[in-house]
């Protein structure tokens, strides 16, 4: 059992918060919000005044922030406060250049630390089935793996600062530049007179093959528990995919990287979100492009 403090008690944090209290750890938290603070409180966190005070003592840090600059903030704080061997966990989606940021950060206060961003959503978060991206030193990921385990499935080691979050990036500029594929390829064949199921049937086993056709698929019927049987209720909201395109495209640009495909996708998830989508799910951009958006 570890004494845990988790700062960001959100729609993931607290989720993973309470699996982590559920395997028995010590777990204090703390966030800006009443709500998210009350529902923690719920599930057996106690509740700090401060991250400053949900952090003194603790063997492990976890903060769940909405981005780079909260991280930076946060671990701007903690860093001088944290136990001589505390070891710092950032599970945020948030840039590279700011994960190594607050990696030199806490190595330059002797502590360990290891970038370690999420996929599988708040299902995931709340089943504790996520797959967790890592960046940091062996020592940073042999030490964070058995607390990553009580709220995940899959834990990989990426490489060292900021591999996590570079390895995160790259996953989701497939996914949002693959949803849009086949988003175009089921209204191509609504035009043809081909029916959804047919396509479905002939691409899932052929070359068009992927997760956005085969797990996620953006027409309801031939994956019944995907967003389009739901009215495109999130799932992943097309506000989430448009911030790690976003992120995709700040990073391939300090990098000189060549992505025009993720450039592409960036713009037409910020038309949909901009045209009062940002809260549906992102596989419902093939409304938009069947011009019913
Ligand atoms: P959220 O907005 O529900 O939670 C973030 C929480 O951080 C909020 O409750 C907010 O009050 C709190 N917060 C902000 N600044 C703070 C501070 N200085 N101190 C303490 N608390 C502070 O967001 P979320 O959906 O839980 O996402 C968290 C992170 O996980 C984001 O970086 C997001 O991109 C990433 N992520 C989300 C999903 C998803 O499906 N929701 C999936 C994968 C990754």
């Amino acid at each position: 059992m570890s004494k845990i403090a988790v700062i960001g008690l959100g729609n993931m944090g607290g989720p993973m918060a309470a699996n982590l209290v559920k395997a028995g750890h010590e777990v204090t938290g703390f966030d800006l919000a009443p709500g998210a603070i009350s529902e923690a409180r719920g599930a057996g966190i106690t509740i700090a005044a401060s991250a400053i005070e949900a952090a003194k003592g603790a063997d492990v840090i976890v903060t769940m922030l909405p981005a780079g600059k909260h991280v930076r903030a946060v671990w701007g704080d903690l860093a001088s406060i944290a136990k001589r061997d505390a070891l710092l966990i950032d599970s945020s989606t948030i840039d590279v250049e700011s994960a190594r940021a607050v990696h030199a950060l806490a190595e330059k206060a002797g502590l360990l630390s290891v970038d370690a961003p999420v996929s599988g959503g708040t299902g995931g978060a709340k089943a504790g089935t996520l797959t967790f991206m890592c960046g940091g030193s062996e020592a940073a990921f042999g030490a964070a793996k058995p607390v990553l385990e009580a709220m995940g499935k899959k834990i990989v080691h990426c490489g060292g600062a900021g591999a996590g979050q570079a390895a995160k990036i790259c996953n989701n500029m497939i996914l949002g530049i693959s949803m849009i594929g086949v988003g175009e390829a089921f209204v191509l064949a609504e035009k043809l007179g081909l029916s959804h199921q047919a396509l479905f049937d002939v691409a899932s086993t052929s070359s068009g093959q992927c997760w956005s056709l085969t797990s996620y698929c953006p027409v309801p019927g031939p994956v019944p528990a995907s967003p389009a049987n739901n009215g495109y209720k999130p799932g992943f909201a097309a506000q989430l995919m448009l911030k790690d395109l976003r992120l995709s495209q700040e990073a391939a640009g300090a990098a000189g990287a060549s992505t025009p495909m993720g450039a592409l996708a960036t713009q037409l998830y910020a038309i949909f979100a901009a045209s009062g989508e940002a809260g549906t799910d992102f596989s419902g951009i093939i409304e938009m492009l069947r011009g019913e958006g």
